[in-house]
């Protein structure tokens, strides 16, 4: 089976009105390869700026996403943004999980598996992001964690047909620490046959699994090449133009 391959570019918060512009209108008018799904991820004060701005309708077929979405649908959560709310402004994706999130702002486990619930519910697809430590790695249980967070979402959520697993090894986002192509596909691997023995063997076959750390123009081609990796979550170079590249690493 062909998985399309995904690039998603995630801003954390980095950004401004202008820099967005630029951003999206050098996104606009590139060649992207029309085979992949692009997304990306603005900070959420310009998330309606981005998708006015953003070509939803071509050949590359942009999308946008929220970094983060609460479980709640509405009610007293000074600060946070429902599911409800990113799909009444059009917003169909959202990232959870995302490593920042589990340790500069609390989010565990059951948290996130109840935001990919409550995404899913309202037809939000959702790029899911896993990955251990350095500390985790060092002692080898780089598996064991990742199983365990994927165990998380699978006891509360079977259909996984709106999701994107990203494998995000915590010690190389921002580092410039990059995994080898084959660290990123031996644990790839392991995600796609977790999926097959707790979801289905449709499930494994049919869900993409991206990588994400350091991914840029000069090593997207190499771990891109493996067979479990179909795409990349992009922080830093999704902010240049070499994102452009990244986007046609398949190309
Ligand atoms: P990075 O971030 O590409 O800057 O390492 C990746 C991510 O956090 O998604």
């Amino acid at each position: 089976m062909s998985r399309r391959f995904f690039v998603g570019g995630n801003f954390k918060m980095n950004g401004s009105c202008d820099s967005l512009k630029a951003i999206v209108e050098n996104l606009n008018n590139a060649d992207l390869d029309p085979q992949t799904e692009v997304v990306v991820a603005p900070p959420t004060l310009y998330i309606c700026n981005v998708r006015d701005h953003i070509k939803s309708g071509g050949k590359a077929n942009l999308a946008v996403a929220a970094q983060n979405c609460y479980s709640a649908s509405s009610g007293a959560y000074t600060g946070e943004i429902s599911a409800q709310q990113l799909k009444d402004v059009e917003v169909n994706w959202a990232i959870i999980g995302h490593s920042e999130r589990r340790t500069l702002f609390g989010d565990t486990d059951d948290l996130i598996a109840k935001k990919v619930e409550a995404c899913l519910a309202e037809k939000i697809k959702v790029i899911f992001c896993v990955g251990e430590t350095l500390e985790q790695r060092e002692a080898g249980k780089t598996l064991e964690v990742v199983e365990k967070q994927l165990a998380a979402v699978g006891e509360k959520v079977k259909d996984w047909s709106d999701i994107v697993v990203a494998y995000e090894p915590v010690w190389a986002i921002g580092t410039g620490k990059v995994a080898t192509a084959d660290q990123a596909q031996e644990v790839h691997k392991a995600i796609r046959e977790w999926l097959g023995k707790n979801l289905s063997s449709q499930t494994a076959e049919a869900t993409r699994i991206i990588y994400g750390g350091s991914v840029t123009a000069a090593n997207c081609k190499d771990i891109g090449s493996r067979p479990d990796v179909d795409g990349f979550l992009v922080g830093g170079a999704s902010l240049k133009p070499e994102f452009v590249q990244i986007v046609n690493a398949n190309k």
